[in-house]
């Protein structure tokens, strides 16, 4: 089958591999009818993700038709229609029994080597490195699903991939943000990052009763997005968002903000960015986390700060007397899709939501190369990147 495959950074490729097979009576195989380029896709483009091997299938957002189920799975058969979140959920462990799907203790076979660097390890991810399992991904023709039993949910006909693919990962990531940053109705909360999952955050907040939801990028077509959804926007190539906020709220600032940026944030040219960016390139620094820096200012005393952005390993300068001071609250993680993909399902069935606005670019396989240095350079417009095999 066709694939895309990583083999270094900045360099993916579409190759011939072979087709998976049942390797566990629990596993099944499914078709792909359609798959996207995520922004923590970027962070293996980029390099920041450690143990990828040359060749290794990427994507872990992808839905498609069910073709062969092996001999121990009771719950899905050929020719069911499913998406699959890019957690692999056992189904039988304390965290997926708690519905902390993303902290499953069973579906990483790598968790060892995570246990050392974090204590403990969360659950195998599709196409994500043999820190999480080395699972073959869904940027490919056919994907094999371990544990298939619990690792997916049936989607009906009558709705397009379109607007239940991302119901795999950044909708529910975007909403677990908002659940995570606390909202209470008539509240505001500013999200750094315009890119799908702030996106999907800004959406969420108000499904949640925000009245009002700042974002912060330097994106204008992602900005212009987020105006059209109904969100105040800040650029941060000539605005401070401090200042903005201050003067915004009434000196009040935002009572929960959202890092929807992550370990790659950019800044322009302010002191603590060209600090990230010299420790991170003479790797005495894994992680940039100038936004979150910035959120923690921004965020009023006794406020929830939400992390849906990855980070990975070690940061400096991290403010940690504002945060105290303040006495913020801090949630983040991956995200538990099964958790919220149900009710997520039911509101894009009822019309409250339909999360394929974010859509600016479709190709097939043969196409990712170009379409991930485009969705890496936010270049022509880029703002997600749907494929179909
Ligand atoms: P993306 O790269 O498309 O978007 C990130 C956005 O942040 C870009 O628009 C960029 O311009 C903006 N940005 C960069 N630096 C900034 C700064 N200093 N201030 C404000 N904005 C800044 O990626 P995405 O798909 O939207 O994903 C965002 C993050 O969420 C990534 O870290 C990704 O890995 C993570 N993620 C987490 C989960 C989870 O389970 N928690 C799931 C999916 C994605
Ligand atoms: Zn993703």
């Amino acid at each position: 089958m066709r694939a895309v495959t990583y083999h270094g950074s900045g360099k993916m490729q579409v190759d011939t591999v072979d087709d998976p097979t049942i390797e566990d009576p629990r596993d099944a195989i499914i078709k792909v009818s359609s798959t996207a380029i995520c922004g923590s896709d970027l962070h293996i483009y980029d390099g920041f993700m450690p143990q990828m091997k040359a060749g290794d299938v990427i994507g872990h957002e992808f839905m498609g038709e069910v073709v062969e189920v092996g001999s121990a799975v009771t719950k899905l058969e050929k020719g069911d229609r499913v998406i699959v979140p890019f957690n692999i959920t056992c189904g039988e462990c304390p965290f997926c029994h708690d519905e902390l799907y993303s902290l499953c203790d069973n579906s990483n076979p790598d968790a060892e080597k995570l246990r050392q660097i974090y204590g403990q390890s969360g659950a195998g991810l599709f196409g994500y490195s043999h820190l999480y399992g080395g699972y073959p991904g869904g940027q490919a023709e056919y994907v094999r699903i371990p544990y298939a039993d619990t690792t997916h949910l049936k989607v009906p006909e009558h709705l397009d991939d379109e607007k239940v693919l991302f119901l795999t990962d950044i909708l529910p990531t975007g909403y677990q943000a908002a659940v995570n940053a606390d909202i209470k109705p008539g509240g505001t909360v500013a999200i750094w990052g315009a890119g799908p999952v702030g996106l999907m955050a800004l959406k969420s907040c108000f499904l949640l009763g925000a009245e009002r939801v700042f974002v912060i990028d330097n994106v204008p077509e992602r900005l212009a997005l987020a105006v059209a959804h109904g969100a105040e926007v800040m650029f941060t190539s000539h605005e401070k968002p401090y200042d903005v906020l201050m003067d915004r709220t009434d000196g009040r600032l935002p009572d929960s903000v959202i890092d929807a940026v992550g370990l790659e944030a950019h800044g322009s040219g302010v002191i603590d960015t060209v600090y990230d960016q010299v420790k991170t390139l003479t790797m005495q620094e894994t992680d940039r986390p100038h936004a979150l820096r910035e959120a923690i200012f921004c965020c009023r005393k006794g406020g929830t700060v939400s992390m849906p952005g990855v980070y990975a390993g070690m940061v400096d300068k991290f403010p940690i007397g504002a945060a105290f001071g303040k006495a913020l609250t801090f949630k983040m993680g991956q995200t538990h899709v099964l958790k919220h993909a149900p009710e997520l399902l039911r509101r894009i069935e009822e019309g409250d939501i339909d999360p394929s606005f974010i859509i600016s670019h479709r190709g097939t396989l043969e196409d990712a190369p170009a379409l991930y240095k485009a969705f890496r350079d936010k270049a022509d417009g880029c703002v997600k990147v749907v494929l179909t095999p």
